[in-house]
């Protein structure tokens, strides 16, 4: 084929707003097996609103947010972004924040007035052997929200859950991919309860969840066994190395840098269901090919 040929999809490509790096692996789009979404930012719509506040026995609930606040005005994780929003609007006071740490996929942690201060996730609570009250967290998981846990010098001060959107295009784009018996996984970093509920909501044919960073590319690569061909969708720093070792990478327009500098097709307009469009004109454009 011609480079007019090429132009002209890519041209069409465009109008539909996907941003293609590299053609290879667009132009065998079609042949895809298997879907993998990220969660957060990808099928949801990565803003997160504080929902309920449950401070523990002994703590108060403006103290617990104020710890909760200062520490994550240092992260850019949505999570981060959703507490200092409920900060901000309940003018809440800062404290002044040393040593900051992230603590990739399980929290951050920071020094606040001469105690260490950490927001974690059910799963680094759990993996530290620290309790808490499970029928308050597990009421909040059966609804889908993000529970984070507040610890001050490894004590726990109380609980923050969040609430995240699912996209409505999510609901389309699953249904398409299932209908054409392409398997929908969703790969998260968040709590297996939340996942599921995301996940049976949405119809998808399998969740990962509780992944760790550096274990997505590994989940990618387990994936494609088989012969499988693989295509990863998704918009944060830690996607980076799965849209790398999948087939075909997809990354969120909105999405951090990093994703997009990886990924083989961007979605422009931030929109997952713009996969389908990707397998659509990748069929007509290696048709034209041969
Ligand atoms: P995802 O795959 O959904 O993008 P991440 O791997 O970024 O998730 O994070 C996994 C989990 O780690 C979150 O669900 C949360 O429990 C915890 N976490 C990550 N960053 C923060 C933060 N800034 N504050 C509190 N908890 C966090
Ligand atoms: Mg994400």
């Amino acid at each position: 084929a011609g480079p007019l040929v090429t132009s002209r999809s890519t041209s069409i490509a465009a109008k539909k707003g996907l941003l293609i790096r590299n053609r290879t692996p667009f132009e065998s789009a079609w042949k895809v097996d298997r879907v993998v979404f990220d969660k957060t930012g990808t099928l949801t719509e990565g803003n997160f609103g504080v929902t309920d506040v449950h401070p523990n026995k002994g703590a108060n609930e403006e103290e617990l947010l104020k710890l909760a606040y200062s520490v994550e005005t240092q992260s850019d994780h949505p999570i981060a972004k959703g507490i200092v929003k409920e900060g901000k609007e309940r003018g809440l006071e800062l404290y002044e924040v040393k040593d900051y740490q992230n603590l990739t996929g399980k929290g951050l942690v920071a020094q606040v007035n001469g105690a260490e201060i950490a927001v974690v996730s059910p799963g680094t609570m759990r993996a530290n052997h620290i309790s808490f009250d499970e029928e308050t967290y597990n009421k909040l998981a059966a609804q889908g929200k993000t529970v984070v846990f507040v610890l001050k010098d490894n004590e726990l001060q109380g609980m923050i859950a969040l609430a995240d959107i699912i996209r409505e295009s999510s609901y389309h784009v699953i249904k398409a991919l299932n209908e054409r018996g392409i398997e929908t996984v969703m790969m998260t970093g968040d709590n297996s309860r939340v996942a599921n509920y995301v996940g049976e909501k949405l119809g998808l044919s399998k969740v990962i969840a509780e992944v760790l960073p550096h274990e997505k590319s590994n989940n990618v690569k387990q994936l494609k066994q088989g012969g499988k061909k693989v295509a990863m969708i998704g918009d944060g720093i830690n996607d980076a190395p799965a849209l790398a070792e999948a087939d075909l990478g997809i990354a969120i327009g909105a999405g951090t840098d990093v994703a997009i500098e990886t990924a083989d097709v961007v979605l422009v307009n931030s929109n997952p269901v713009d996969i389908l469009n990707i397998i659509k004109l990748s069929k007509a454009s290696s048709r034209k090919m041969v």
